[in-house]
């Protein structure tokens, strides 16, 4: 809630976990006092549960998002002299990770509706050297899964999920981290379900992959004993007190992504006709993680919104191709250059009210 100030917060991080104090002050408590920081019983709990909620066989709690993609493709043997398809509209942890990986990221281009993975594109950019295909599930919608899995499956490539911002998400009734090789998720404060902290996993239903991924974010350790490193693995663990704080989030998961719907159907109601929200396959099931619309007046909404104290962002100005940092990988991706100049994303959140979005939309009328 926003208050009688008029004021609408892009993202009101201490609103959001207001009403969870209490309980989580009681979970601190006990992981204060049972003192397994790392590695508590409170992990264990969450992964089991994250994975029932996720369909799949097992979930790794890892130190971070970005962690969790790199694990997977370390895990699957993915590195030098391997390519991996990622689209060009993503975050830009999606791009690092495979870098980090020691893989090259090769960026397509997105639909023109969904602004996701184009799977014509992708396909185009298959080669030999081609490994894996990151589809990423952007803005809390899942990729078209039945052509890039059927894409993979042809080509011998793995299909990974990047459900960093769909949480709860589904295709064709399935749920994101059920329908890749391995899904990785972000757990990040802001996120659809997010820690209060830094926080990530990986899930998949491929057992003997989630037994490597959580041997490489353990120091390469054995299951059983802790001074045998049969891989050169590396640090990236889930917080027991993260772990029980999301525990403590998740059954709020789907009334929360409920309530974002809700959110979006009243903006798509009520906002102006030059200000077209993105659009979403009729296969799936949003979840609303951002609030996306197209205009060609970005600028002037910007400052309409700004003056009318409501907060906005933009995800994301830059495609990864053009980075700074994926120099090099420069080729023209028209469809993603275009939506970059375009995209403008307005507040959503469970805790914003109906009278939230009358005061974003009444802003926007004046542009
Ligand atoms: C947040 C995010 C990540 C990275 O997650 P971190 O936990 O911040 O490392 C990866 N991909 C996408 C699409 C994201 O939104």
């Amino acid at each position: 809630m926003s208050g009688n100030t008029g004021a609408v917060p892009f993202l009101d991080l201490v609103d959001i976990n207001a009403d969870l104090q209490t309980d989580l002050e009681v979970a601190w408590k006990a992981v204060l006092q049972h003192g397994r920081f790392v590695g508590g019983p409170e992990v264990e709990r969450f992964e089991t549960q994250f994975a029932a909620y996720c369909e799949s066989r097992s979930c790794v709690g890892v130190a971070n998002g970005t962690d969790a993609i790199e694990l997977i493709l370390t895990a699957l043997g993915i590195g030098g002299g391997d390519e991996v398809i990622v689209p060009a509209n993503t975050f830009v942890a999606t791009a690092e990770a495979v870098r980090a990986a020691g893989a090259r990221p090769v960026f397509v281009d997105v639909r023109p509706d969904t602004l996701l993975m184009d799977p014509a594109a992708a396909a185009a950019a298959v080669n030999r050297r081609t490994a894996a295909i990151i589809g990423v599930h952007l803005f809390g919608q899942m990729v078209a899964v039945p052509a890039l899995s059927s894409l993979a499956d042809r080509c011998g490539l793995a299909f990974i999920e990047d459900a960093a911002q769909a949480h709860g998400a589904r295709y064709g009734g399935q749920p994101a981290g059920s329908v890749g090789r391995a899904a990785a998720f972000s757990f990040y404060p802001g996120k659809n379900l997010g820690a209060l902290g830094d926080g990530g996993a990986v899930v998949t239903s491929d057992v003997e992959l989630a037994d490597r991924v959580r041997r490489l974010a353990n120091h390469g350790r054995a299951a059983h004993d802790r001074h045998r490193h049969e891989l050169p693995g590396r640090n990236s663990r889930l917080d027991s007190i993260q772990a029980a704080a999301l525990s403590l989030k998740l059954p709020r998961l789907d009334s929360d992504n409920a309530r974002r719907r809700e959110l979006m159907r009243r903006y798509r109601e009520s906002l102006p006709v030059s200000f077209e929200p993105v659009a979403v396959d009729p296969a799936a099931e949003h979840v609303h993680h951002l609030a996306v619309v197209r205009t060609l007046r970005r600028e002037q909404a910007g400052a309409a919104l700004s003056a009318a104290d409501v907060g906005w962002g933009v995800h994301y100005p830059v495609p990864c191709h053009l980075q700074p940092a994926f120099a090099g990988c420069d080729e023209r991706l028209p469809i993603a250059e275009e939506a970059a100049t375009q995209i403008l994303s307005l507040p959503i959140s469970p805790t914003l009210d109906d009278g939230d979005v009358v005061r974003v939309c009444d802003a926007l009328r004046g542009v």
